[in-house]
């Protein structure tokens, strides 16, 4: 007897939910399911800005894939995937390729830099572990720098592009580093200038303007700089370049400010909007009945058209429910509508402040920090039960 072949590309939070999913509820010899990840780790993207600043360990973010998969259950394959081809129902991998019968595809996003001159060749981003350890080095290695280079102000000049969650949950952990950088390297405070460029008129677009003011007027106490509506026209090795003339002299430009979908989607043919796939209420890619699209490579829409934000939350959910129709296309059965149920939106703004709107309810200061905690303690205890919320918990925010 063959046994149906499921693959799930990405062991981020959709992909890495659907095979907890299906290792919890799949009978034995049901399904040959296979997770592949180009790390042997899955790391926690929301909290990446956290190693990125220096303010918590790489440890913190990062959980092991054998800790939480039975691999009896599910095969693990590290390995990168160089392209899918869907009429073939194969996947190439940089040393190999697997078949599939149902395929899950959870790559999730790349920086978008809208065309902005230099940002892809000298811009760090937040995008992965190894990407914020570099940014960490870098950061320290600049600061290390500034006495034997003239004292030059450029390598005390942090610029991050893009005020969105990215970009401010990062200024805030940043500014809270400083102090301590500062001692390290013998730096006075008021030498570091970390701005904050934003080409929208307002940082954090969907809170509310008691909120966004809120945030900006603590990050600003803690001497981070906002350039708002101000789009930013190019950048190069000596910082960047503002549409509206000013020039800004910085060794370390971090660009947050938009992601698309991985580039594999559109190279394997799928029809996408900004690199992710306009997926169909089960969360199939149109025209392929055999392949999900879950996460930041995806698209769903609100009743009104608009598209919902790409986030883990709306990523673990459709992980929830993936896995719930690949058991019911395997036993036969029929599919689920997916429906993002969004309980609440939360931003840190450094180790012990933030805002957030839960529900009716909206928060600031540490009560918005202590939800955010909260809710990240729901998702480890959902990867990996207790003994994962005891050993990473107390790592983190
Ligand atoms: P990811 O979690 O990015 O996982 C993708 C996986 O695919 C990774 O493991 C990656 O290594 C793997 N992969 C990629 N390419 C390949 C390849 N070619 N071969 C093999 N493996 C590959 N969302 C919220 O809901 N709340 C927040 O507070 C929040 N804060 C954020 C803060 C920051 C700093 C950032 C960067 C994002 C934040 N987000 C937040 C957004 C959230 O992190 C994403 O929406 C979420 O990670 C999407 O999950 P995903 O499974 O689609 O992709």
């Amino acid at each position: 007897m063959t046994v149906p072949k499921v693959l799930i590309l990405g062991a981020g939070y959709g992909g890495l939910m659907t095979a907890i999913h299906l290792q919890r509820d799949i009978q034995y010899n049901e399904a040959e399911v296979t997770l592949v990840n180009k790390h042997n780790y899955h790391y926690m993207t929301t909290h990446l800005h956290e190693p990125a600043a220096g303010t918590a360990p790489q440890e913190a973010v990062k959980v092991n894939i054998d800790e939480i998969i039975n691999t009896d259950l599910i095969h693990f394959r590290k390995g990168t995937v160089e392209a899918i081809d869907p009429k073939e129902k194969r996947v190439i991998l940089h040393d190999g390729e697997l078949h599939y019968d149902y395929l899950v595809i959870a790559l999730g996003s790349e920086p978008e830099t809208f065309g902005i001159q230099g940002l892809r060749e000298y811009a760090f981003g937040i995008t992965s572990l190894n990407a914020v350890r570099t940014i960490r080095e870098h950061i320290e290695y600049t600061f290390s720098r500034y006495h034997e280079e003239g004292e030059q102000e450029s390598y005390l000049t942090i610029v991050v592009g893009g005020a969105g969650f990215t970009g401010i949950e990062f200024v805030g952990e940043l500014a809270d580093r400083m102090p301590d950088l500062c001692r390290q390297f013998d730096i006075p405070r008021e030498k570091v200038r970390i701005i904050s460029v934003e080409a929208a008129p307002t940082v954090l677009p969907g809170f509310d303007k008691e909120l966004v003011e809120y945030a900006m007027e603590r990050l600003q106490a803690k001497g981070v700089e906002f350039r708002i509506n101000t789009p930013i026209k190019s950048c190069t090795a000596e910082g960047i370049e503002l549409a509206n003339g000013e020039n800004i002299l910085s060794k370390t430009v971090i660009w947050t400010g938009g992601v698309r979908g991985n580039h594999l989607l559109e190279e394997a043919g799928f029809e996408t909007v900004r690199g992710r796939v306009k997926v169909d209420p089960a969360l199939r890619a149109p025209g392929y009945e055999d392949v999900f699209v879950i996460g930041d490579a995806s698209v769903v829409f609100t009743k009104e058209g608009r598209p919902y934000p790409p986030t883990a939350q709306i990523a673990t959910q459709q992980g929830e429910n993936c896995a719930k129709n690949l058991l019911s296309l395997l036993r036969g059965g029929t599919l689920e509508e997916f429906t993002p149920s969004i309980q609440g939106t939360l931003a840190s703004l450094g180790r012990s402040d933030g805002i957030g709107v839960v529900g009716k309810i909206r928060l600031k200061g540490g009560s918005a920090r202590l939800m955010k905690k909260a809710s990240d303690l729901r998702y480890l205890y959902k990867l990996g039960g207790v003994s994962l919320v005891l050993k990473k918990g107390r790592l983190f925010g």
